[in-house]
């Protein structure tokens, strides 16, 4: 693996002399030989706690100052390296779709490591959180992030090839599909979740993927003052997406005022200014 630089990882505690290491686990997966690694770091140098965080990360406790940085060197080796901290580009978060979730539309896996690797611990005026999601089932909490980055799916009809069997308007997640008399289903985009849900379930095939890839959200975030990311794109493509964010991080470095973080350059110049900005070089659809 490259050599990924989060920052140092050591986060102080309240008892003088002690550290806890925060590590970094890229997609979000920890083998037998890290855990084994892990659990021995922790008996040995720790108190044999270990915790998981929100982000999907791991954090070991009761490390001694002293021995933090040597503990951490080890366990970079092992694929484990220091977590990120302070102003700069945290660890993405990732949803559990990839191999086993019938919902996911794209492999997110390897999306969050792409976007790890260009871009972890890059310094930002304040912290700067990413969530990758599979489907609009949204697991990943990306709507609670700076970035959030939804797989999305848009239907179109192919109405010689519909039986008018009904299953798209039961299933349709967004109550966006009803049908006509004739029993052929009618989409209202506006309600849409671009979910490809009516794609994956249509029995004859009528239902095809019109557009695919993926719905971006901004500005979102947990602590004091939570607040909802707002939707920019629906369906860029993955080379739109990382346009998307090479200019997103421009933008924060060129708009932010002191340490706020993006929602709020976003809620003080609105939307549509950091629509202009940011979307400058794709095609919007
Ligand atoms: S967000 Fe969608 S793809 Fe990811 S785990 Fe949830 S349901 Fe599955
Ligand atoms: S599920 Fe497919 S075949 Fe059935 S009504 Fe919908 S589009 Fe037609
Ligand atoms: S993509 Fe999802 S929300 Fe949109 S029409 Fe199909 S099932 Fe409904």
């Amino acid at each position: 693996m490259t050599k990924l630089r989060g920052g140092e990882g050591i986060l102080a505690q309240d008892q003088k002399d002690y550290v806890t290491l925060r590590l970094l686990v890229c997609p979000g997966y920890l083998s037998a030989d890290q855990l084994r690694a892990l659990a021995d770091v922790a008996e040995k140098e720790g108190r044999g706690s270990i915790i998981i965080t929100t982000r999907k990360g791991i954090q070991v406790p009761w490390i001694k100052f002293e021995r933090a940085k040597e503990i951490s060197a080890k366990l970079e080796m092992i694929g484990l390296p220091p977590g990120s901290c302070g102003r700069k580009v945290r660890a993405v978060v990732a949803c559990a779709g990839t191999e086993r979730c019938p919902f996911a539309l794209f492999d997110i896996d390897a999306l969050c490591s792409k976007i790890t690797q260009k871009y972890y611990g890059r310094m930002t005026p304040t912290k700067f959180k990413t969530a990758v999601a599979g489907c609009p089932n949204s697991c990943s909490n990306p709507y609670i992030n700076d970035f959030g980055i939804i797989g999305s799916e848009t239907p179109r009809l192919i109405e010689d090839s519909c039986i008018r069997c009904g299953s798209c308007e039961r299933l349709c997640r967004g109550d966006a599909i009803t049908t006509i008399e004739d029993g052929l289903p009618v989409i209202d985009f506006d309600k849409c979740i671009h979910c490809g849900w009516c794609i994956t379930n249509c029995p004859s095939g009528a239902m095809v993927a019109d557009k695919c890839g993926f719905s971006i959200t901004v500005g979102g975030k947990s602590g004091r003052i939570p607040a909802l990311g707002l939707k920019v794109v629906d369906n860029v493509t993955e080379e739109e997406l990382f346009k998307v964010l090479d200019n997103t991080f421009k933008y924060f470095d060129k708009f932010a005022e002191g340490r706020e973080r993006i929602g709020k350059i976003i809620a003080r110049r609105g939307l549509d200014h950091f629509k202009s900005e940011v979307l400058k070089d794709i095609k919007v659809q």
